[in-house]
């Protein structure tokens, strides 16, 4: 595959909490939720350290395993839930988490995984979008620290990678087939929010990653959230990932 990519942490912060990992045939996309100021985790590493080693853990085994994308997420959150279960409490419910997003080529087809808000947009050869997009964290009830604690990882809840190898059972997935795909992109809610926030059609979104590159996607998301600064209840800024991914470059 051809893979191009731009990540960026919030303007003013040092520490991107996005991460993206690529090789021959996939790219992974994790975004790590940040941690409330004062919650006991339970664990002695911090968010970039999950995403690390959960990105590092699914790097190797895309490169080496054929197995479903499910069936590698869950073997990857029990390999790092070993790398802290001696120095951390895995049971405590603020345990570090991240969203998940992977897009691998096998043989003739492209299969595809979402787990919580990372959204992947596929666009066909005849120019028709599919969203795939997980959004059961913006149907909770309340979004206290409390009330979020209460539906992570529960049925009826939303669903996120960390301390419980279930969570991918939940992740939604598929398959398209090559030879009708144009191009996809991958996002963290940062760059998305250009939809979601910011009212622009995933079409679009898809039109200016493509046209342009994903550099562009972000510029345009960074102006957005500075024009629209303190209209919204959420963070004016995060980090933001976006990624082109073609089958074969243009014009070969
Ligand atoms: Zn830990």
């Amino acid at each position: 595959m051809w893979i191009s990519h731009a990540t960026h942490p919030a303007p003013g912060e040092r520490h991107n909490e996005d991460l993206v990992v690529t090789g021959p045939d996939f790219v992974v996309v994790l975004d790590g939720a940040t941690q409330a100021a004062g919650v006991d985790t339970g664990c002695v590493h911090d968010v970039p350290w999950l995403v690390a080693r959960l990105g590092g853990s699914l790097a190797q085994l895309l490169l080496t395993q054929a197995d479903d994308l499910t069936d590698l997420l869950a073997h990857a959150i029990r390999t790092v839930m070993a790398q802290h279960a001696p120095s951390c409490e895995l049971s405590n419910p603020d345990s570090p988490s991240t969203t998940v997003a992977i897009l691998r080529r096998r043989g003739d087809a492209v299969d595809y995984l979402v787990l919580a808000d990372s959204p992947i947009v596929l666009r066909d050869r005849a120019g028709a979008i599919t969203v795939v997009l997980d959004d059961r964290i913006d149907h909770l009830s309340g979004y206290t620290v409390e009330a979020v604690r209460e539906h992570r990882n529960v049925p009826g809840g939303f669903w996120v990678a960390g301390n419980a190898p279930q969570a991918a059972d939940e992740a939604l997935t598929g398959s398209v087939e090559i030879s009708q795909l144009d191009c996809a992109g991958v996002f963290t809610d940062g760059a998305s929010r250009l939809v979601e926030r910011h009212g622009m059609m995933w079409a679009d979104l898809l039109d200016l990653l493509a046209g342009h590159d994903p550099e562009a996607v972000i510029r345009r998301v960074r102006a957005a959230d500075h024009r629209m600064a303190g209209q919204h209840s959420g963070k004016t800024h995060d980090d933001a990932t976006a990624v082109l991914c073609r089958v074969a470059p243009r014009g070969s």
